[in-house]
């Protein structure tokens, strides 16, 4: 799954570590996330990764390398 970028994830950071970049991609800030987990909780489609073994969270980024190794050209990157 890709972020659709609700901005969900961002709105129960309670640290303010997830924000939009100029583009609108939402980011999260390594170094202000606690790993704390409610981005993954609140995801609705599982686009937040928080692995135990890992101090912070990840996300799809929309940096497109899916979109160009999609065989079926299914996926693409679309600027609102
Ligand atoms: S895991 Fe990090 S990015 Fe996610 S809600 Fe907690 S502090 Fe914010
Ligand atoms: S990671 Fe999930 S909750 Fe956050 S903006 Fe993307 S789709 Fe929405
Ligand atoms: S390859 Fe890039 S755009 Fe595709 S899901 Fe992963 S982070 Fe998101």
């Amino acid at each position: 799954m890709t972020c659709v970028q609700c901005g969900k994830c961002a709105k129960v950071c309670e640290a303010n570590a997830i924000t939009q970049n100029p583009k609108g991609v939402y980011m999260i800030n390594k170094k202000l996330c606690t790993g704390c987990g409610k981005c993954k909780e609140v995801c609705p489609f599982g686009v937040l990764v928080k692995e135990p073994e890992m101090p912070t969270s990840s996300k799809c980024i929309a940096c497109g390398i899916c979109v160009k190794a999609c065989p079926m050209e299914v996926l693409e990157i679309v600027e609102k």
